[in-house]
């Protein structure tokens, strides 16, 4: 695996700045850049998984960490009516950082099926 520090890795190590909504031992969380709806967050794991099919059962405990995670900042931001939680796996699925990370969608009516 490369050394070359991710853009999320350089974003926690507050090397490129960010809105943080959210930082433990495990993760964080930041408002995308480029929202895609009035609320768009991104909840990020400090260790690098570049993506869901590179996860392996060492990393039961961070993805679950995640997830737990992203309802407790949907609750504490009012959101916990309806959100959507994302993880683009793949050129094909839309992933452009290759740093596992779910987005964290609310604030509008979500489609089904998903573009
Ligand atoms: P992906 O396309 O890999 O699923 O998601 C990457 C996300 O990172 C995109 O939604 C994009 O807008 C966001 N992003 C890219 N560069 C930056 C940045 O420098 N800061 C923040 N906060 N978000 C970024």
């Amino acid at each position: 695996m490369s050394t070359a520090k991710t853009l999320f890795q350089k974003i926690a190590d507050r090397e490129i700045p960010a809105e943080f909504i959210h930082e433990d031992d495990l993760c964080f969380a930041i408002r995308d850049i480029n929202p895609q709806a009035p609320t768009h967050l991104l909840v990020i794991p400090k260790r690098l998984i570049p993506r869901v099919a590179e996860s392996s059962s060492d990393d039961v405990d961070v993805l679950g960490h995640l997830v737990v995670t992203s309802g407790k900042i949907a609750r504490d931001l009012g959101l916990a009516n309806g959100f959507r939680l994302v993880i683009n796996n793949g050129k094909q699925a839309g992933e452009t950082v290759p740093h596992l990370h779910v987005h964290l969608l609310a604030g509008r009516p979500m489609d089904w099926p998903p573009g």
